[in-house]
C-alpha cells in the first residue's frame, strides 16, 4: 500500500491528519482529488457506524484504501450529545458557531463541575480485503464562552483537562499532541506502518 484516501472534504481534519502522519511513506490524497465523489451520507447512529460507512463508500468510489474520521464532542451532563449530530447540532447547513451558541445556551447554569465533557474520534481503514478501527478520546471540560481562534468546531469552548485553556487556545503542534484525533491516528500509524510498502 503506497497511496491512501481521506474519505473527508473538511480542511481542518485533512491539515490535522496530514501533519501528524506525514512522515508514513504514504502518498495521502483526499475527496478534494475526487470531486465526482457522491456525497458521503452520515446516517448512522453511532461514530463507529458513520466512520465505517464513509470508509467503506469512499473505498468503492476510489478503489483506493480509504481512512474516515467520524468525531463528535460527548458533554456527559447532556447524556453524550451532541455526539454523533456535533457537525449539525444547530440544523443542516449551521455554522460551527451557532453549533457552539446552542450548546452553551443548554448548559447555561451548569456548574463547572458538571460540565464534564469528551472529544471521540473513530478512524476505519477499509482497504481490498482488510477492515481496521481504532479511536480515541480527549477529557475536559465545556466553557462558559467561547475562547481563542484556532482550530475548528467546538474548538473554543472545548478545554482539554492539564491546560489552561480551550483547544482553540492551543497552538496546531499542542492540540496535535493530545487531541482525540491524534489519539486515534497513533494508533493508526501502526496498522499503516504495518501496510505501507505492501
Ligand atoms: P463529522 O465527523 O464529519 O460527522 O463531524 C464532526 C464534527 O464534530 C465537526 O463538524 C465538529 O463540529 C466536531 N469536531 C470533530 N472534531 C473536532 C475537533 O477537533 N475540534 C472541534 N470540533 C470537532
Amino acid at each position: 500500500m503506497n497511496r491512501l484516501v481521506l474519505a473527508t472534504r473538511n480542511r481542518h481534519k485533512i491539515e490535522e491528519i496530514k501533519t501528524i502522519l506525514g512522515d508514513l511513506p504514504l502518498e495521502i490524497l483526499t475527496l478534494n482529488d475526487f470531486p465526482d465523489c457522491p456525497p458521503l451520507l452520515e446516517d448512522g447512529l453511532t461514530l463507529e457506524e458513520n466512520s465505517l460507512k464513509k470508509a467503506l463508500a469512499v473505498h468503492r468510489y476510489t478503489k483506493l484504501p480509504s481512512l474516515a474520521d467520524d468525531s463528535g464532542l460527548e458533554v456527559f451532563y447532556l447524556n453524550g450529545r451532541p455526539g454523533v449530530r456535533s457537525a449539525r447540532y444547530a440544523g443542516e447547513n449551521t455554522t460551527d458557531d451557532q453549533n457552539n451558541e446552542k450548546l452553551l445556551k443548554e448548559m447555561r447554569g451548569v456548574a463547572p463541575r458538571r460540565r464534564g465533557a469528551q472529544f471521540r474520534a473513530v478512524l476505519t481503514l477499509v482497504g481490498e480485503g482488510f477492515r481496521e478501527a481504532t479511536e480515541g478520546a480527549c477529557r475536559g471540560r465545556l466553557g462558559e464562552s467561547p475562547r481563542g481562534t484556532n482550530g475548528f468546531g467546538y474548538d473554543p469552548i472545548f478545554l482539554p483537562e492539564g491546560f489552561g485553556g480551550t483547544y482553540a487556545e492551543l497552538t496546531s503542534e499542542e492540540k496535535n499532541r493530545i487531541s482525540h484525533r491524534a489519539r486515534a491516528l497513533e494508533r493508526m500509524r501502526e496498522v499503516l506502518n504495518k501496510r505501507a510498502g505492501r
